[in-house]
Formats: structure tokens, sequence, C-alpha cells
């Protein structure tokens, strides 16, 4: 079996967790603040607060930017339902900004004229949740100019996207956005196992965000709202979660970091390697690069173009599984979902999203993926269905 993504532990890493087993803390000690420092290092940014999921970062990322009930939050349709679930968590209503048809980020066009019309209506969004598409930004200095136009905050899912660049600057670095969010889930570019981070360089919003996944819970008197009445003494001054990562989530993290260039090197190679070998494949779409991207490549998506009642995706996908090759879909648009057909989300609103769910394949791309394997791969998908297999 050929996995799409998986995880690269070396011997190191496992050390790095066995230290923290037999140290004083499993969470809440040093180690914590050692992965967050390193994250807002690497990416030139003041604060990092980690947390237990992607998923969490987002809720408290749409808690900080005070996102409340009969809000309205946009993103892309194309990404993992955490992208838009977490302005549910907070009451707030969710609409979809369809894709570009080339980078399938969220389109500018589309967030410009969803904009415009949104102001007539005067129902403008709070908080628009751009998703930065395997790892490759999206256009986040237009987008900006586009927030201090209409006013609204942005958060930055970059789930797929620690290790890359936009404008030669680190994703994540937040000078285009409010919030960036990072996932560290297995399949990611680097793992804590389950985990996430929330980057920002506003103090006021990283003393939210940090409150928010512990309870609510301040122990800095700064913060209090009354006196202390002994050293015992701690204050819960808001509503808070318990969304805290571990000390030994956090070993594996900080370990991950020292190999994060080295693995989005790896995926480049991997990349040109099909970049080169499919680009003769005249059904298939290869993955266009933003000239103002370095993507982090977490994924390589082919787009398969459809000759005959659109039977030529879903045959090459069950070719690739049946060769082992654990071919994805990255992702069944979020409006899709039954959960969102309730609220009542129209497939004719989103015809880029629409096309792009009727040829896209994720492919495998990771940093264990050996040469042979690569090779396997690119021979199943060049080679015509039906065809014996000689090698
Ligand atoms: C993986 C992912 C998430 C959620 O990450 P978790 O760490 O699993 O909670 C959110 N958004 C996108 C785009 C993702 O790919």
């Amino acid at each position: 079996m050929i996995p799409y993504g998986r995880q690269d532990i070396s011997e190191e890493d496992i050390s790095s967790v066995i230290e923290v087993l037999k140290s004083d803390f499993l969470t809440q000690g040093p180690v914590v603040p050692a992965f967050e420092q390193a994250v807002a290092n690497y990416c030139g940014v003041k604060h990092g607060v980690a947390v237990n999921s992607a998923t969490s970062a987002l809720h408290i990322a749409c808690m900080a930017l005070e996102v409340k009930k009969d809000d309205i939050v946009w993103t892309s349709p194309i990404t993992f339902v955490a992208s838009a679930n977490c302005a549910i968590y907070c009451g707030a209503n969710v609409d979809f900004v369809d894709i570009d048809p080339i980078t399938y980020n969220m389109s500018l066009i589309a967030l410009k004229e969803k904009l415009q019309i949104a102001e007539t209506n005067g129902k403008l969004p709070k908080v628009v949740i751009p998703v930065h598409l395997a790892g490759q930004s999206c256009e986040m200095e237009e987008i900006s100019l586009l927030a201090k136009k209409y006013g609204f905050k942005v958060i930055e899912d970059a789930s797929h996207g620690i290790g890359g660049k936009y404008k030669g600057l680190p994703v994540g670095n937040c000078k285009y956005s409010d919030i960036t969010v990072f996932s560290f889930h297995p399949v990611k570019i680097i793992t804590t196992g389950e985990g996430g981070m929330c980057m920002t360089n506003d103090s006021e919003l990283a003393k939210h965000l940090t409150r928010y996944r512990s309870h609510g819970i301040t122990r800095h008197s700064s913060e209090m709202t009354q006196i202390p009445d002994g050293p015992w003494y701690y204050e819960q001054i808001e509503l808070g979660y318990n969304y805290r990562m571990t000390d030994i989530n956090a070993a594996l993290g900080l370990s991950q970091m020292k190999k994060l260039n080295m693995f989005v090197t790896k995926r480049h190679q991997i990349a040109k390697v099909y970049n080169e070998k499919l680009h003769e494949t005249s059904s298939i779409l290869l993955p266009f690069q933003h000239k103002d991207t370095y993507s982090a490549y977490h994924l390589y998506i082919i787009r398969c173009k459809q000759f005959s009642k659109g039977e030529t995706r879903l045959q090459l996908f069950e070719k690739l599984r049946s060769a082992g090759i654990l071919v994805n879909l990255h992702y069944i648009p979020v409006y899709r979902h039954p959960y969102y057909q309730k609220l009542g989300f129209k497939r004719e609103d989103f015809p880029e999203a629409e096309n792009y769910y009727a040829e896209a394949i994720s492919i495998p791309i990771h940093t264990v993926l050996s040469d042979e394997d690569q090779k396997f791969v690119i021979n199943q998908i060049i080679k015509p269905i039906g065809h014996q297999n000689l090698f």
C-alpha cells in the first residue's frame, strides 16, 4: 500500500518524546513554550499558541476575533470541514467563496464580487478564512487590501502550509492576516500526533488565544479583575475550553521542526519528478504554481480532464486504488455535506468548485515515498485503463 501522505518519524523524534515521559511534566511543562517559540521564530512572527488540533486553533481564532451569533464568516468550499465548522461553533453563519480555476484557492475575483454584493445588502463578513490548499499560499496581499477596504479580519488556514512561503516570507508570519493556523496531524508537513497552533503578531489576540485554550483562566495578576487573596489564586475571566497541547506532543513537534526545511525540499523533489513524467499525459492537468508562492506541497493534486460520460476520473481513481495506491480526493466541497445542505447551499452557486470536484485526485506525496514507489505510481497513472501490468 502506498498512502497519499504519511508521517516521517526518526529515532531522534522518539528519544525526544521519551525524554518528556521521564521528566516531571507530561503537560503544561517547558516543552510547549519551547515548541511555540521555535515555530514563531521560524515564521518570523511574535506569538505562537499551541493547541491540541488545528480545529481547536480555528475555533479559538474565531473567538479571539469576536465571531459571535449571527456574524458572517466566509471560507473556501474546497477545504476540510473544520475551516467552516469553527465559525458555526461560535454561532455565526458560514458562506463560501468559489475557488480560482487555476490555483484552486479562494478566487480573488469571486471574493471581490461577493464583497460588493454583501456591502450593498449590508451583509459583509466579519472574518474571511482563506485556505492555502495543498500548501500553496493564497494571494494574501490582495486579500489584506480587501480586508482593509471592507473591514473584515483574516484567519489563514495554513493547515497544509507550514514550510511554505509567500512573496519570499514564511507562511505564518501574519504580515497579511490577523491569525494563521497550522495543523500537526500526521498527514501534514510536520506532526505532533494531533496538534495545531495559532500564530499572531497581536499581543492582545495572543492573550485571548492563550486563555481560550485553557478554560478562560489567567494566572497573571495584570489580567485579573479582583485582588488575589492568596498564592493559590487564579481567575476564570472568560469562557474557554481544554484545548491544551501536551509536552509529549510538543516534544515531537519541536524535534520535527529541525527537519521542516528538509521535508519541504523532499516534497519539491517528488513534485518535480511528477511534473517531468506526467506533463505529457494529455488528459491530466498538473498543479499550477503561482509565481509569488513556494508551496509546502502537502498535496499533489492532478485534474483528470473528462472525455466521455465523466468516467475518466473514477476509472483512474479505481485503477490506482486497486493497484494499492491510496489516492484520495481533497476535498468534497463543504457545502455538499448533508449538514451544510440543510443550511440551504446550492451547488450552482459554486461552478468552479463543482468542476474541480469532478476532476481532482491527490496522488501520493510524502517524505518516505521511495523512488521505486513513485515510479510505480507514475506508471500506473500513465498506463491505459485495462492494460496489463508487465513489470
Ligand atoms: C487538517 C486540516 C484541518 C484540521 O486539522 P486538525 O489538526 O486535524 O484539526 C483544518 N483545515 C484544513 C485545511 C486541514 O487540512
